[in-house]
């Protein structure tokens, strides 16, 4: 170190006299003492760093309170609000469904005081949780009983553990589903404490291989919605129907897990039929579960539906209160499920079932409103266009069909990498804008914007340090 350097270190204000100045008293008392002191400290290792490799001079108490200010402003909360133009509406890694503003209240409300959630205010006694849904579940399913836990997995656990714990769960090889990574229905049998029985082929089982399998150690049948995938060709499966009716005469349930299990009918909404969870309750499965957050539109949740003594059952599993929902949850899906009872409403008020609703025409013509502003941000270094795209539902429902859609497409002038530059600065907005890369362009499909969100998505965009960008020159 040169004896200039050494002088001019030795003027670096201390942690001390920054934390004095009047700046710094405004930062305390928004961020606090400890965020703030933990601040300048980093400011002046930075500044420190700084003047020995620039032997610059050193910066007064003030611009490093303004620093310091800087970087405590920067910290934003981790899950903070984005723009989900990926095109894929049930994004399991963007929490899935968004709920109704219905929800969204009722869910408040719960937050802000008490409420009766194991109270009966009746009777002025003990109640339970699950008397706030039953009615509404039994109304929309037609199932005698109902009961709710913290996702669909743990329905699925729940309902393995109350009635295979050491006893036979028999499954087609055709059905051994993986959603999204760590849902693998062989692991879940294992920790379940069931004893998984394969039967049939991957694409082939008949009644006579479940017949086969089942005697006196088998304590459930289960018979999986093969959601994200579908298995095509020369195949053959059992139809719940069945099953059911060779469940029963074995003295055991029939679990039908379908997953994004629906409550009303998709195709009257111009959308692909997924299985209905009153169908399926209809066919006769004894148990039947679904999730909240899939295409129900709902906070996450896990629904049992079935008949009344198996729910009873369920209830009195000691892991019952392992998986319980919350007062927030319940609040939000009473609330959901109260949509359901108007089902022409429904895709008004419902954000999921609007957002798959919506016509390719009607995104195009969003898109083409927002293209002028969109290019007048990016344009210096990026071509700006309208295209046809096609969106897909999500989370493992419908996972063959796609919908038409409308982007906006961007390509760079330039080297392709600018391209991961732009979409690696739109992710680091302070609300990000997250699109996918596809053909050499970064495709922000509009089905998910509503028109609310279009003056803060320019804003956002606004905010792009377009010239700064990693790539750009
Ligand atoms: C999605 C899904 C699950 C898991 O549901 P989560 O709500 O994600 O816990 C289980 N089974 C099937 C068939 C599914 O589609």
């Amino acid at each position: 170190m040169t004896g200039t350097e050494a002088t001019s270190l030795r003027h670096l204000p201390a942690v001390a006299s920054v934390l004095a100045t009047s700046g710094a008293a405004t930062l305390v008392e928004r961020h606090g003492r400890i965020a703030t002191t933990e601040a300048i400290r980093s400011v002046i290792d930075e500044a420190r760093d700084a003047m020995r490799a620039t032997s610059s001079s050193a910066p007064g108490a003030d611009e490093l309170a303004q620093r310091a200010a800087a970087r405590l402003d920067a910290q934003r909360p981790s899950l903070r609000p984005l723009f989900n133009l990926t095109g894929t509406v049930l994004h399991t890694n963007l929490g899935r469904a968004l709920l109704a503003e219905a929800a969204i209240e009722a869910a408040t409300a719960a937050m802000r005081s008490a409420v009766a959630l194991e109270y009966d205010l009746d009777d002025g006694a003990r109640g339970e949780r699950d008397d706030h849904l039953r009615g509404l579940l039994r109304e929309l399913t037609g199932a005698e009983d109902a009961t709710m836990v913290n996702n669909n997995a743990a329905a699925v656990l729940l309902c393995l553990n109350t009635f295979a714990l050491d006893r036979d769960a028999v499954v087609s090889r055709g059905e051994l589903i993986e959603i999204g990574g760590a849902f693998r229905m062989p692991e879940i049998m294992a920790r379940a404490g069931a004893r998984m029985i394969e039967v049939g082929t991957t694409n082939r089982t008949h009644l006579a291989d479940y017949r086969e399998a089942i005697n006196e150690r088998t304590g459930l049948v289960l018979k999986v919605h093969t959601s994200n995938y579908r298995i095509q060709g020369f195949t053959a499966e059992v139809g719940a129907r069945e099953l059911a009716v060779l469940a029963d005469e074995a003295g055991v349930p029939l679990l039908n897990d379908l997953g994004s299990g629906m409550l009303v009918d998709l195709s009257r909404y111009g959308l692909a039929k997924e299985p209905t969870v009153r169908e399926a309750v209809e066919e006769g499965a004894q148990l039947v579960t679904f999730s909240g957050d899939k295409l129900l539109g709902g906070p996450q949740a896990g629904f049992i539906v079935g008949d009344r003594a198996l729910i009873e059952r369920i209830n009195r599993n000691p892991l019952k209160r392992a998986l319980r929902v919350d007062k927030l949850r319940l609040a939000a899906i009473e609330a959901t499920l109260q949509l359901y009872r108007d089902p022409d409403r429904l895709a008004e008020r419902l954000p999921t079932l609007r957002f798959l609703a919506r016509t390719q025409a009607g995104i195009e013509a969003q898109a083409h409103r927002l293209q002028p502003a969109v290019a007048d941000r990016l344009g210096k270094h990026f071509v700006v266009e309208v295209g046809a795209c096609r969106s897909q539902v999500g989370s493992g429902a419908l996972p063959l069909d796609t919908l038409a859609s409308a982007a906006l497409l961007i390509r760079p002038h330039g080297s392709q990498t600018w391209l991961e530059g732009l979409a690696a600065a739109m992710r680091a907005l302070p609300q990000p804008v997250l699109g996918r890369i596809a053909d050499g362009a970064l495709r922000l499909d509009l089905r998910c914007l509503t028109d609310t969100d279009e003056a803060p998505f320019l804003a956002s965009l606004a905010q792009l340090d377009i010239d700064g960008l990693a790539g750009t020159p």
